[in-house]
């Protein structure tokens, strides 16, 4: 038998993906992407913390949970050992922005150095595998151009976006001077009926559907001019993959090219359930934040070209799709 023809039978078939974060709504929407792939998906979630696995929970006969510590290398490292991905995701992040503010240092720590650290986990363990960084719009957090592209510099504005860049940063080191496949996906806000409902996309939709069910008759929100590029996490997901398929590692941005404002969402979203926003939402001075990230939007191009990825849910689909999924879940939930 030829040595190639036994490299080639006795090459894995199933490839194993490691999703570090995998009870986030990422990680949710990229395992079903992989298991429909045929990928062995293997996520870790964090240590200590409650663990919230409930996004993840319908798909638990099917992927393996480990629990992580992104601070602590060797338990890292053991599993990379133990497991031996060929794709490494990771989302091991606190996205909600707000938080970085109360807790800059433990946002570093796993923003920043745990990134590090993964990198660090796949240099020794297994160089051969791929990687994904879930990069942010928050490291232009200031932006010189409308729209940003992977070119565009960085100038974050929060603990978050600082920490973003350092890792966005790391992840090229990697790939530029130790030759690894490390790529970043700038990403900017992509949401679902998975998001937190920290985020206003989710806060809104579920405040409509509350009202509408009777079962609340306001909507505090801070600044309804805020305008933010926001696209559908199941379509976003579905770029990382395509990124880690490329012949070449490379950075891209993962945006609509749209902006709308907190005011268009709440129109949508109450429109939809036959109501106007205006009779229900009331400004809050709490909910402002200092400094507004500005003019944030993203110029997709690069992924249109390369990956030939397109997105398939519109804003309008978007709110829709989660003011109908709160709905569904609060009537499922009175119901139990
Ligand atoms: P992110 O700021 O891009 O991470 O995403 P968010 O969904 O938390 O916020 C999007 C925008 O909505 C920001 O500009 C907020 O200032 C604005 N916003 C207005 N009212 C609220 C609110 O009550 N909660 C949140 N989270 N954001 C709000």
């Amino acid at each position: 038998m030829s040595r190639k023809l036994r490299e080639a039978i006795t090459h894995k078939s199933t490839p194993t993906a490691l999703v570090t974060g995998i009870g986030g709504q990422d990680g949710s929407y990229l395992s079903e992407l992989l298991l429909a792939k045929g990928y062995r998906v293997v996520g870790t979630v964090p240590d200590g913390d409650p663990v919230n696995i409930d996004r993840v929970r319908h798909l638990l006969d099917r992927i393996e949970i480990v629990q992580d510590d992104l601070l602590d290398q060797d338990r890292l490292e053991k599993i990379f050992h133990d497991h031996r991905p060929d794709e490494v995701y990771n989302f091991a992040a606190n996205s909600v922005l707000a938080a970085s503010f109360q807790q800059p240092i433990l946002a570093t720590m796993v923003l920043a150095m745990g990134v590090t650290r993964i990198l660090e986990a796949i240099r020794k363990v297994t160089p051969k595998a791929r990687f994904f960084q879930a990069s942010s719009s928050e490291i232009f957090g200031k932006p010189a151009e409308v729209p940003q592209s992977e070119t565009t510099p960085f100038h974050p504005r929060n603990p978050y976006g600082v920490s973003k860049v350092y890792s966005h940063l790391m992840t090229t080191t990697y790939r530029e001077n130790y030759g690894r496949f490390a790529c970043s996906g700038i990403l900017y806000n992509h949401e679902s009926p998975r998001r937190s409902p920290e985020f206003v996309t989710r806060k809104i939709t579920r405040a409509a559907a509350m009202i509408k069910l009777g079962l609340s008759k306001e909507l505090r929100l801070g600044n309804l001019e805020a305008r933010r590029d926001w696209g559908f996490a199941g379509d976003y997901v579905r770029a990382m993959w395509l990124m880690l398929q490329q012949p070449r590692p490379d950075d891209y941005v993962l945006a609509t090219g749209e902006t709308h404002s907190v005011r268009e969402l709440c129109e949508e979203a109450f429109s939809h359930l036959g109501l106007d926003y205006r009779e229900y939402v009331v400004k809050e001075e709490e909910n402002f934040r200092p400094p507004e990230t500005a003019q944030l939007v993203g110029n997709p191009a690069k992924a249109h070209r390369v990956l030939g990825w397109e997105r398939t849910v519109s804003f309008r689909e978007l709110v829709r799709m989660m003011v109908d999924a709160d709905i569904e879940a609060i009537r499922a939930a009175g119901s139990d």
